[in-house]
């Protein structure tokens, strides 16, 4: 039997990159697992074998919905955005869309999800995408940065609530990972190469990387772990 047989997951974002990942590995491991997101998760249904649960997590209060139907078990938080300016110029829908989606929609779908958990008396696992930007401040992303502290923040916090609840609340800082999101960047000789070398494992991460550490925080095995958040990183924080 795999550690997650007969659980089941919900994970944001699902239709691409990390989030895709997450929920392949998920289904690897034995869950069920709800593809939820604004987009359409067709491949990602196809790979798992799961369902899809169309959603927009710009917008918070709907996103809570999501707990309504069938019990979930696991959470993964990972739908998010990023938005690049220089502060001084930085406007207040780009503030506005990068906070709804990393951050509000993030504390108020895992208030739902602890809720449902709670409601029934079970036990649960939170799972939060944050990122370096959780330690670092970055260049041209001050939304980013902020909603991404808070990400770490807010995985403290409710580890805190919700320990004696339960419900495992953790957080992952993927480092540098090949996705869409990363595409511009090494696409760009110059930073693509000023990011490699600094880089210990001397190579950018995969979804891969961030998937088996997600399935390890959503399984027995992480039950004494509570407010962590992992750097899966190649050793970036480390130098
Ligand atoms: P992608 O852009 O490939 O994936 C982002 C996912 O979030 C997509 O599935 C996207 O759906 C979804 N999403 C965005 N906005 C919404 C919304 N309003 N409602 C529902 N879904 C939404 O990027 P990554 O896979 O790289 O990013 C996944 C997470 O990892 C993010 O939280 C990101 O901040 C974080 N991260 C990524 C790093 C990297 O180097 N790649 C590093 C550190 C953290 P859609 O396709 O519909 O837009």
């Amino acid at each position: 039997m795999s550690a997650l047989t007969g659980k089941r997951a919900l994970v944001t974002g699902a239709n691409a990159g990390i989030g895709q990942a997450i929920a392949v590995a998920l289904s690897q491991a034995g869950a069920d697992v709800i593809c939820a997101g604004r987009s359409s998760s067709a491949e990602t249904v196809a790979l798992t074998g799961g369902t899809e649960l169309r959603l927009d997590f710009a917008d918070a209060m709907a996103a809570r919905d999501a707990f309504s139907g069938d019990p979930v078990d696991i959470l993964v938080n990972n739908a998010g955005i990023i938005r690049r300016a220089d502060a001084v110029d930085f406007t207040e829908s780009d503030w506005d869309d990068v906070m709804d989606t990393n951050l509000k929609a993030l504390f108020f779908t895992s208030q739902a999800f602890a809720r449902a958990v709670m409601a029934r008396g079970a036990t649960g696992k939170i799972v939060n995408i944050a990122s370096l930007l959780s330690f670092q401040g970055g260049i041209r992303v001050p939304s980013y940065t902020a909603s991404k502290h808070g990400v770490a923040g807010l995985t403290k916090i409710l580890a805190n609530e919700w320990a004696a609840r339960g419900i495992n609340v953790n957080a992952i800082a993927p480092g540098y990972i090949a996705t869409a999101n990363t595409e511009a960047l090494r696409a760009d000789p110059e930073r693509s190469k000023a990011i490699l070398d600094r880089i210990p494992a001397g190579r950018w991460g995969r979804p891969e990387d961030i998937a088996g550490t997600a399935v390890f925080l959503s399984s027995p095995a992480a039950d004494y772990i509570h407010g962590a958040v992992l750097n899966v990183d190649g050793g970036w924080l480390a130098r």
